[in-house]
């Protein structure tokens, strides 16, 4: 019997050589602790800054979204996130302001110097987002929608693929190969959570993926804390241990009034909140950054 022997169960299972098999897109010249970073304006994602994306689930007025990116440019957050176009499990929820809703986050992330990301739902849509956002957004439902991959995959901004919350890890990579093979390689990954028997939290927040992300892709990878929480109480401890996991950022929502926001505000934070969890995360944010 061999204690302490160099190889481990995952990478036996997983190993890198099968891995190459499925996932033809990865550069195979590039060795495998090669990251790749992601260029957003003249920020980097996936280099040893970790990167904040905060902002509300939906955008509801331009009075909140005007609150929201005032506070986050003060923070020092780069990227705003808004919903406009809203993918609800119900359709009696709430479903986004749509155009108008995007305008408005982009007025307001722009007067205050952010970045914008937000969920595209219709390949029909991507002119408009081309045009205004950063980031697009591939949202949970979306994960394997190949038609808006492909669409996405065409035009020239980084892509957010969330993982579907019913999906494997390897689901989740050939989703973004589905991307990759249009030419577009900047694609950031998210991992939020994915379902599961425990109700204390919306989602199980599967870290493991992160991990495991890091060891096999050169792509990004942030983690959506709102999501995969679905509540704000054990977001701390839950951001440190991601940070820990390698994770290159964080998502998490925050409205300037969570107990009135038009959906999810059981897991969005408030700005004392936020505030509190960047002074939280500070001393594990440089560990990752130096390490
Ligand atoms: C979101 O980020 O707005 C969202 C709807 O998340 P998900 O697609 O992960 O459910
Ligand atoms: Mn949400």
């Amino acid at each position: 019997m061999v204690i302490g022997a160099a190889s481990c169960g995952v990478t036996d299972r997983l190993s890198i050589g099968s891995f190459r098999g499925w996932c033809k897109l990865m550069d195979e010249a590039k060795p495998i602790d090669d990251f790749e970073t992601i260029c957003v304006d003249d920020m980097r994602i996936g280099g040893p800054r970790k990167v904040l994306i905060c902002g509300p689930c939906a955008v509801e007025s331009e009075h909140q979204v005007e609150q929201t990116a005032r506070f986050l440019s003060r923070l020092g957050i780069p990227i705003m996130r808004g919903g406009a176009f809203k993918p609800r499990t119900s359709p009696h929820s709430f479903q986004g302001l749509g155009r108008e809703g995007l305008k408005l986050l982009v007025a307001a992330a722009r007067k205050h110097g952010l970045l914008v990301v937000s969920e595209i739902m219709d390949p029909r849509d991507i002119d408009l987002f081309v045009e205004h956002v950063d980031i697009l957004q591939i949202g949970s439902r979306n994960m394997q929608n190949s038609p808006l991959l492909r669409e996405v995959g065409r035009c020239n901004k980084p892509v957010l693929l969330k993982r579907n919350f019913m999906s494997t890890i390897k689901e989740l990579l050939l989703a973004a190969e589905y991307i990759l093979q249009e030419g577009n390689r900047r694609v950031i990954l998210c991992e939020r959570g994915i379902r599961t028997f425990e109700p204390f939290t919306r989602n199980t927040l599967d870290l493991s993926c992160v991990a495991l992300v890091k060891q096999l892709h050169y792509l990004p990878i942030i983690v959506d804390l709102s999501h995969s929480l679905g509540r704000t109480d054990i977001m701390l401890p839950m951001a440190r241990a991601a940070l820990a996991c390698g994770c290159d950022g964080l998502m998490m929502e925050v409205h300037p009034e969570p107990a009135q926001a038009l959906s999810d505000g059981q897991q969005s934070l408030s700005f004392q909140e936020l505030e509190k969890l960047l002074v939280g995360i500070k001393p594990w944010l440089r560990f990752a950054e130096e390490n």
